[in-house]
């Protein structure tokens, strides 16, 4: 599932491809259910005709503000991803949803299990839920991380997932970041002490960051093309690899149902 990393490298993408400043057609949307609001009818035509002015990213939504103080917001859902192409190249297969570039390009969003959505708002927080702080902006402090988990009893590894307390981590970099402090995933929050806290807030910053980079590498020696998915992570996700750190055996259990890998050597319960 696209998580802040896939997110932003789309949006480097959808930059570097050139879409700020380009004008939409009318989109030819196959799958109705996407659209969230306004009506499909609305949506279709309040796009057309409109220019992009930028793309910005809030946790795991991409938001295009359009020149008529409209927002084109979209979320990748489990399996989405965007490409922009001439309209004469063969679509990839799985588009669903084809945004016409007056330019002879299109924004093909590609989505295999209809789990990605749309809507056209006049504010894009109408799209989201309540959302916690951005991991890689500089409001993102120990403090903040601190006074979000203090008298929660959740185990951290649910708490990490919820988007009202941190914005944009999913079930891969939430397991990455608990191996980087060496925290166990079924700890209860407010357990945690002050220099787990602090190892926490330096392991999600590190492991987003680190992706981040990754796949700004993989754009710029893939390019026109460059990957969707990485696995830029360093806790394995099979027990056919050892933990990097004591080549122990790493095994997964599950938290409130997600799967979650881990070191039990190097994350103990306690
Ligand atoms: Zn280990």
């Amino acid at each position: 599932m696209p998580e802040l990393p896939e997110v932003e490298n789309t949006r480097q993408y959808l930059l570097r491809s050139g879409l700020v400043g380009c004008r939409f057609g009318a989109p030819d949307i196959t799958w109705a259910k996407t659209v969230h609001e306004p009506p499909i009818g609305e949506f279709i035509e309040g796009v057309a005709g409109r220019r992009v002015t930028d793309v910005r990213r809030r946790g795991k939504y991409l938001i295009a503000p359009l020149d008529d103080d409209q927002f084109l917001v979209l979320h990748l859902g489990m399996t989405g991803s965007l490409r922009i192409h001439d309209a004469g190249r063969e679509p990839p297969p799985m588009v669903r949803h084809t945004f016409p570039l007056e330019d002879g390009r299109e924004m093909r969003f590609i989505d295999p299990r209809k789990f990605g959505h749309l809507w056209l708002l006049p504010d894009p927080a109408d799209a989201m839920r309540k959302m916690g702080p951005e991991p890689l902006e500089p409001t993102f402090t120990v403090d903040v991380v601190a006074k979000t988990l203090s008298g929660r009893k959740s185990p951290i590894k649910a708490l990490l997932l919820e988007q009202s307390v941190i914005a944009g981590l999913g079930n891969l970099y939430a397991d990455e970041a608990l191996f980087l402090s060496g925290i166990n995933p079924e700890r209860q929050a407010n357990d945690l002490g002050g220099d787990e806290i602090r190892a926490l807030h330096a392991a999600i910053v590190q492991a987003l960051s680190h992706s981040v980079a990754a796949y700004a590498a993989a754009r710029d020696a893939e390019w026109p093309d460059p990957p969707v998915a990485l696995s830029p992570w360093s806790i394995p996700r099979s027990t056919h690899k050892p933990c990097p750190r004591c080549s122990g055996a790493v095994a997964m259990i599950r938290v409130r149902g997600r799967s979650s890998w881990h070191c039990p050597t190097c994350q103990p319960a306690k």
